[in-house]
């Protein structure tokens, strides 16, 4: 028998999860059913406990937003959120073989050593750098032209290998950091935007505090999936959309359940899962999501049951030189490009939040892959391990074997935003004018953090 509902939400990632949040908010009597293909919902997050350490497959906490803050007081999860401690706010990155200080915060741009006083000057003149109008500009040539090139290969670099696994040479400026681009376009230089203040809101990541929870991310999910049961049906996987007959719902949903109807779909799956889905429909636009690449990302955990030394932060660490080596005392590290090394970066878990380890242990987080070493997603789990381990005591000078392994391969972690990109969306959008009642939501439109997942679900649920 067909089930019918007005509108169909497609995989229950955090975009799925919020915009029926958002949905039930706007209308408590919506008729809403949401699928999804996994055994369970959270899509990319899923924390899991074992032996005492928890670890993450995916974010390990975000940059609080007020829309997220708001959704997680409507969760009636405020008071179990906490924040990341002072040692989290130092970060390092690894670049000529040693660690990094990197600043933080504008102010701590002056003191840091990372940058030579002739870079500093550079990077300052950018608020004398003419405002130029670059529409198909990659985050490299823009942090180059307005900052000069250390800024852009010191900073950007690691920093967009960290947040996307990509690299700053192909993304395009617009589509990753329009805020950054709009500073440059209202206010003609990006640290004029900064110190004046004329910032647009929530433009200034400075001032947000890094939050999670003590059984990590996986608390947002269980809390959406707690309070919209009646709406989720996971183990569903969605196989085919297409028209519905004239006089009954637009579309036909076929799934391994059977047969779905809805006047609305909105599709919360990975692009590559949403061409597959599309074939039939819009063969065109099917193509196009299909041509949106994605990084690779594998995340492993290693808990140690004796704690590592840890040393404060230092400027231009080599911990390798401090006999059994060490860990600073700092959120971690992301690696330079230029390192040439599989290893994205390095998270020190324990020193994060309260609670990831029971106590007098650690956890590090090794990132790797990225766009530019998608080969080690085919590489045995010993073999990652083992690339991983010797990272560490290459960086760190740690020779301890971790008492727990944990591991995670992402194939198609997250959506690359490149040049390339900017095109077929604007051609998506364009093929979706054609297909009312047909939504597009997932981090591979409007941002990949979870925070734009939510923003960008908010703004969808508004126009039901
Ligand atoms: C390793 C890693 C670390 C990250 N760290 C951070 C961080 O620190 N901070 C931050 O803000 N962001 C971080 N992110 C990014 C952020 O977590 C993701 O962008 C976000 O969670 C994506 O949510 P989504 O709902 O759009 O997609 P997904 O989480 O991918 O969810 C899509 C869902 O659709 C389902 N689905 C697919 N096909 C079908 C089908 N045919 N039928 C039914 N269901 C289907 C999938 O099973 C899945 O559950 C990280 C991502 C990764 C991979």
């Amino acid at each position: 028998m067909t089930q019918k509902s007005n509108i169909l939400i497609i995989g229950a990632g955090i975009s799925g999860l919020s915009c029926l949040h958002f949905l039930k908010r706007k209308n408590p009597n919506v008729d809403v059913v949401l699928l999804e293909k996994n055994p369970h919902a959270g899509g990319t997050i899923r924390s899991r406990r074992e032996d005492g350490f928890l670890f993450e497959h995916g974010p390990n906490g975000i940059l609080a937003q007020p829309l997220t803050l708001e959704m997680f007081e409507q969760l009636g999860l405020s008071a179990h959120m906490i924040k990341a401690s002072e040692a989290a706010k130092k970060r390092y990155v690894l670049k000529n073989g040693k660690l990094n200080p990197v600043p933080g915060h504008p102010k701590d741009f002056f003191q840091s050593n990372y940058l030579s006083a002739a870079e500093k000057c550079r990077a300052v003149c950018e608020m004398f750098v003419p405002k130029s109008f670059v529409p198909d500009e990659t985050i490299y040539d823009f942090a180059r032209r307005r900052f000069g090139t250390a800024v852009a290969e010191k900073l950007f670099d690691p920093m967009v290998k960290g947040i996307f696994g990509g690299d700053a040479r192909r993304l395009h400026l617009r589509s990753v950091f329009s805020k950054v681009d709009r500073m440059e376009q209202q206010h003609g230089s990006v640290f004029r935007a900064l110190m004046k203040g004329k910032k647009e809101k929530g433009a200034v990541p400075f001032k947000r505090t890094l939050v999670s929870f003590r059984e990590g991310m996986q608390t947002v999910i269980d809390a959406l999936v707690e309070k919209y049961s009646r709406h989720i049906r996971c183990g569903v996987e969605v196989q085919n959309i297409s028209t519905g007959a004239s006089g009954r719902s637009r579309f036909v949903i076929q799934t391994s359940s059977g047969l779905f109807e809805a006047d609305h779909v909105i599709l919360c799956a990975p692009a590559f899962a949403a061409a597959k889905l599309l074939q039939g429909y819009d063969s065109e636009l099917s193509r196009l999501l299909g041509q949106i690449e994605y990084a690779p990302i594998v995340v492993t955990g290693m808990g140690f049951e004796r704690p590592p030394t840890r040393f404060s932060a230092v400027g231009g660490a080599d911990f390798t030189k401090r006999g059994r080596g060490g860990v600073p005392e700092a959120y971690g590290y992301l690696v330079a490009s230029s390192e040439k090394s599989p290893v994205l970066g390095a998270l020190f878990e324990d020193q994060i939040f309260e609670g990831r380890v029971s106590e007098n242990r650690a956890l590090l987080r090794v990132m790797l892959g990225g766009s530019d070493h998608p080969e080690i997603v085919r590489d045995s789990p010993e073999t990652i391990q083992s690339i991983a381990l010797n990272h560490l005591e290459k960086v760190l000078g740690l020779r301890q074997k971790p008492q727990k392994f944990f591991l995670k391969i992402w194939p198609q972690a997250i959506p690359q935003y490149t040049l390339e990109y900017a095109d077929v969306i604007r051609k998506a959008r364009g093929r979706l004018e054609n297909h009312p009642g047909l939504n597009l939501l997932a981090n591979y439109l409007g941002g990949v953090s979870f925070n734009d997942c939510v923003e960008n679900a908010s703004q969808l649920a508004e126009r039901f």
